[in-house]
C-alpha cells in the first residue's frame, strides 16, 4: 500500500550530469517543493562543485519523490541540480582551481565530456510513506545531531497558546484518524497551523507561523480557535471508530474548511453524513490516482492530489475550497435565513442532479442554470440543499410567471 505500483518506495538510480539537467530542462523535475529552505548558492560554492567533479571526487546523493510518472520533486539536491545546469549553459565562470575564469565552452573536449558523463546517485523515493513530516524527519536524522524543527522551535515562544494548541492536538480525530506521527509535536504542529490559517493567513511558512504565536494575543475566547475546537470535535464525532488515517495536510485543510463553514452552518446531527462524505471523496481520490479520470470530477481529484504536499498559498486554498464543497454537498444547515443559494451549494446541486433540468430534463453548463426553491421561500422553504433544485434559466423564468 505503500507503493506505486510495482515500485519500491526507495531505490537509488545512477545518472550522469547530462541526464540530470536534460530532465530538469524538459520539466521532469520540479524545484519547487516546501522542503527547499536552504541558502542559495554563491558563486565559490557553485564553483567548488564542479571542481569535485572535475577531480572525481564524490557528489553528495540526490533525493527526488516521484509525485506523478516522470515528474519528480526534487527533496534534496537544487543548488547542485541548478549549479550543473547553469554551468553547462555557459552561466557560471570558475572561481578558482585549473580553469580558474573559464567557462564551460572554454573547456577541452575531453574536460567536458568527463563532466557530462560525471555520475550522480539519486534516491528516489515513491509512494504514500512519504509525507512532509517523514522527509522532514530523514533530514534530521541524516544531518548530525537533531537541530529543533518548526514545531519544536514554537514550543518555546507558545506561551499562553501552548496548552491550547496541546489541547487540539489530543482531540481524538488527530490521536486516531491522523497518520501523523506523535514524535516532534507533529499533531502540534497541525494543530498550530490549523489556527493560523483560521486567523485568515494565506499559508503557513514556519516563519509566518512564528509571528503568529509572538503576537500572543490568542486565548481560548478567542473567536476562531473557538471555532478550530468545534470543527476537531464535529470530526471526532464523525469519525469515531472509523478506521481512516488522514494525511496531515487533509486534516488541516479539512479542518479549516470547516471552521470556516461554522460561521454559516450548523453541523447538528450531520456529523456522521460528513465523515461519510470525506471517507468517500478519499476512496475516489485513490482509485483516481490509479487510474486518472476525465470527468469533472476525476480532474478536480487529480488537481487535489497535485495540490497535497504543498505549502503554497494557492494550492491550501484549493485544497480548503475542494473540502467546502464536498462537506456542503452533504446538506448541512444554513444557520441564518439566506433567500439566495452559494455558488458552492449551486455547485453541489448541478451535480447532483446530473446537470439536468428539473422540469425539462434537458443538460446545461452550469452558467445557463438557476436553483430554485421547490417550497417557496416567501412560504417558509429553507435555503438548503433539501429543499433545491436545478431548473434551467427559461424553466425557472417561466415558474416565476405561473406561480
Ligand atoms: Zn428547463
Amino acid at each position: 500500500m505503500d507503493e506505486i505500483e510495482g515500485k519500491p518506495s526507495k531505490q537509488n538510480k545512477i545518472y550522469p550530469v547530462s541526464t540530470i539537467v536534460e530532465l530538469l530542462r524538459s520539466g521532469h523535475l520540479d524545484l519547487e517543493p516546501d522542503y527547499q529552505r536552504g541558502d542559495v548558492w554563491k558563486v565559490k560554492q557553485r564553483s567548488a562543485l564542479i571542481d569535485t567533479v572535475l577531480n572525481d571526487l564524490d557528489v553528495p546523493k540526490l533525493y527526488w519523490f516521484e509525485k506523478g510518472p516522470g515528474k519528480f520533486e526534487v527533496v534534496d539536491g537544487k543548488q547542485r541540480i541548478t549549479t550543473f545546469k547553469m554551468f553547462l549553459d555557459n552561466e557560471l565562470e570558475l572561481d578558482g582551481g585549473e580553469y580558474d575564469g573559464l567557462f564551460f565552452r572554454d573547456l577541452p573536449v575531453e574536460i567536458k565530456s568527463r563532466i557530462l558523463e560525471f555520475k550522480v546517485v539519486v534516491m528516489q523515493l515513491s509512494g504514500d510513506r512519504w509525507d512532509e513530516d517523514v522527509v522532514q524527519d530523514m533530514f534530521l536524522r541524516l544531518q548530525n545531531g537533531t537541530p529543533l524543527n518548526p514545531a519544536e522551535k514554537r514550543r518555546a515562544i507558545m506561551g499562553k497558546i501552548g496548552p491550547i494548541v496541546d489541547d487540539m492536538a489530543s482531540t481524538k480525530v488527530m490521536a486516531e484518524n491522523c497518520a501523523i506521527p506523535e514524535a516532534r509535536y507533529g499533531r502540534e504542529d497541525a494543530a498550530a497551523k490549523i489556527i493560523h490559517l483560521a486567523l485568515g493567513n494565506p499559508d503557513i511558512k514556519a516563519k509566518a507561523i512564528e509571528e503568529t504565536y509572538k503576537k500572543g494575543d490568542l486565548n481560548e475566547s478567542h473567536e476562531k480557535i473557538k471555532a478550530a475546537k468545534r470543527a476537531l470535535n464535529i470530526l471526532s464525532r464523525g469519525f469515531n471508530g472509523r478506521g481512516i488515517f488522514f494525511k496531515k495536510y487533509s486534516i488541516i485543510s479539512i479542518t479549516t474548511a470547516i471552521i470556516e463553514l461554522l460561521a454559516e452552518y450548523s453541523f447538528t446531527d450531520k456529523e456522521s453524513a460528513v465523515a461519510d462524505a470525506l471517507q468517500a471523496v478519499e476512496a475516489r481520490r485513490k482509485a483516481n490516482d490509479k487510474e486518472p479520470s476525465a470527468t469533472d470530477e476525476g480532474q478536480e481529484l487529480t488537481r487535489l492530489t497535485a495540490a497535497a504536499r504543498s505549502d503554497r498559498a494557492d494550492h491550501i486554498k484549493f485544497r480548503r475550497d475542494f473540502y467546502r464543497k464536498v462537506i456542503i454537498s452533504v446538506g448541512i444547515t444554513p444557520t441564518d435565513q439566506r433567500r439566495t443559494f452559494s455558488a458552492d451549494e449551486k455547485a453541489a446541486v448541478y451535480f447532483r442532479d446530473g446537470k439536468k433540468c428539473k422540469c425539462c430534463g434537458k443538460e446545461f453548463a452550469l452558467e445557463q442554470m438557476e436553483v430554485d426553491h421547490v417550497k417557496p421561500f416567501a412560504r417558509g422553504g429553507l435555503t438548503d440543499l433539501g429543499n433545491a433544485q436545478l431548473l434551467c434559466v427559461p424553466c425557472n423564468r417561466s415558474k416565476g410567471a405561473t406561480a
